[in-house]
């Protein structure tokens, strides 16, 4: 597919979803039409979206213009959930057993040896897959326990400033919450604020939770910073981080956006309690991002025993109850998830068989598209209206059906209205970074 190198042009015989561009939004989604999606024709002049209307419905383009011959053109993806600092150190740090408790002590091991050089390099290896997949922005949690907060804080500032013209990329620290009844937690905020980041954390369930999620609140809301936090990343239905974390941002009148990732524990409760939890969530406007890859990978895993379970929290029922939920990478190629290539399309398509987003799909779309982009902050990103950025991917599949049972490798990625280079990094670049001699 040649994209026309001059800077008027248009895309012919686009399917794309109603549910991404403004004008259907508003029309409500009652789109008669398969899948939710539209055939149209974009107009794109100077690297931005000049004009959407349905196909053919101007009978002569005065510009070039390349038919896509109905095949799916999306915005740019929006990666929220990410750990680039762990990224593709499976072959020096192999998880043997895949479990969660052997994940946390290989990375507690190999983090020893991490410098700014090392972090660096396998970040922006992260970096260099999402951009060529099509992703436009991404939040990469940050170990910062300790002595690695200057590791990975100062890699991460590098990386953000040297890919800013590429990618928006936001960090947000990943300690245990007991560390912010610390002074040094206190110290890692004002990190955060200053770096304009997200405060973060991992919550689970300890005598003092309560004490500690109200501390991290509190810390955040005093230096304005949103929050988002790995929360009941497990089976037990007896932990209910999620219920304490909205039930104390409502008792202190919590001002900005709290993000709870993987949330895994509310699908094995009983439906009275995820129920309670879910109107608890919905009304202290927290945003929900599920991270189904990895959540198929460590829940449920028993060395010699076939899971029984996928992992997943209740991303239908909190999407009923008008929670927005995204959903997103997590980890790739390290003790948390063998596998992954920072393609937010893979995190569509698996999510979409694991959690049966696809009858209907309605607007499962937005999940890595528009609704992490607004719980990012960027409300120009993620869809595709009038006068944004031509940020687009443009895929050969027309459908669904099509989209997602090919990997669509050989998709276009429009960048300001230009075709980029979709190339992937080698692996062999990390090659001297996979001992530690
Ligand atoms: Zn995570």
């Amino acid at each position: 597919m040649m994209i026309p190198k001059t800077n008027h042009y248009w895309l012919r015989n686009a399917h794309v979803p109603a549910s991404l561009i403004a004008q259907s939004r508003d029309r409500s989604s009652s789109v008669a039409v398969p899948d939710e999606l539209l055939l149209v024709d974009i107009e794109i002049v100077d690297g931005a979206i000049a004009n959407i209307s349905p196909s053919e419905s101007l009978i002569t383009y005065d510009h070039p213009s390349v038919d896509l011959q109905g095949g799916m053109v999306f915005p740019c993806f929006v990666d929220m959930h990410t750990h680039l600092d762990k990224g593709h150190l499976w072959e020096r740090a192999p998880n043997l057993t895949g479990t969660f408790a052997d994940a946390l002590k290989t990375i507690d091991r190999d983090s020893k040896y991490w410098n700014i050089e090392d972090v660096y390099r396998r970040m922006e290896f992260g970096l260099k897959c999402s951009y060529a997949h099509g992703t436009k922005a991404i939040r990469t949690h940050l170990d910062a326990g300790g002595k690695l907060a200057e590791v990975t804080l100062a890699a991460f500032r590098d990386l953000r400033d040297r890919w800013a013209d590429r990618m928006i990329v936001q960090a947000v620290c990943l300690v245990s919450l007991e560390d912010f009844l610390t002074p040094q937690g206190e110290k890692l905020a004002d990190q955060m604020a200053e770096m304009d980041g997200v405060l973060g954390g991992f919550a689970s369930m300890n005598p003092e939770i309560e004490r500690q999620i109200d501390r991290t609140l509190a810390i955040a809301q005093d230096r304005n910073l949103d929050l988002d936090l790995h929360v009941d990343e497990n089976n037990d239905p007896n932990s209910i981080c999620l219920r304490i974390v909205a039930e104390t941002a409502l008792q202190q009148r919590f001002q900005n956006q709290i993000v709870c990732g993987h949330c895994c524990s509310l699908a094995v409760q009983p439906t009275e309690e995820s129920a309670k939890t879910i109107a608890l969530v919905k009304q202290a406007t927290i945003g929900i991002v599920s991270l189904p890859m990895c959540n198929l990978y460590l829940q449920d895993r028993q060395p010699g025993h076939t899971p029984h379970w996928r992992g997943v929290t209740l991303l239908h029922e909190l999407k009923q109850a008008g929670v927005r939920v995204a959903i997103a990478s997590d980890n790739c190629r390290d003790p948390f998830h063998g596998f992954g290539d920072h393609d937010a399309l893979e995190v569509f398509s698996l999510s979409a068989k694991i959690a049966h987003l696809d009858r209907p799909y309605g607007d499962w779309c937005q999940a890595i598209t528009l609704t992490p982009a607004d719980l990012m902050g960027l409300p120009t990103v993620g869809r595709l209206d009038v006068g944004l950025t031509a940020d687009l991917v443009l895929f050969k599949g027309r459908r669904y059906s099509e989209l997602l049972s090919r990997s669509q490798h050989d998709r276009v990625v429009l960048r300001n209205g230009i075709a980029i280079d979709t190339t992937l990094p080698d692996y062999a670049e990390l090659d001297d970074l996979q001992s530690h001699n």
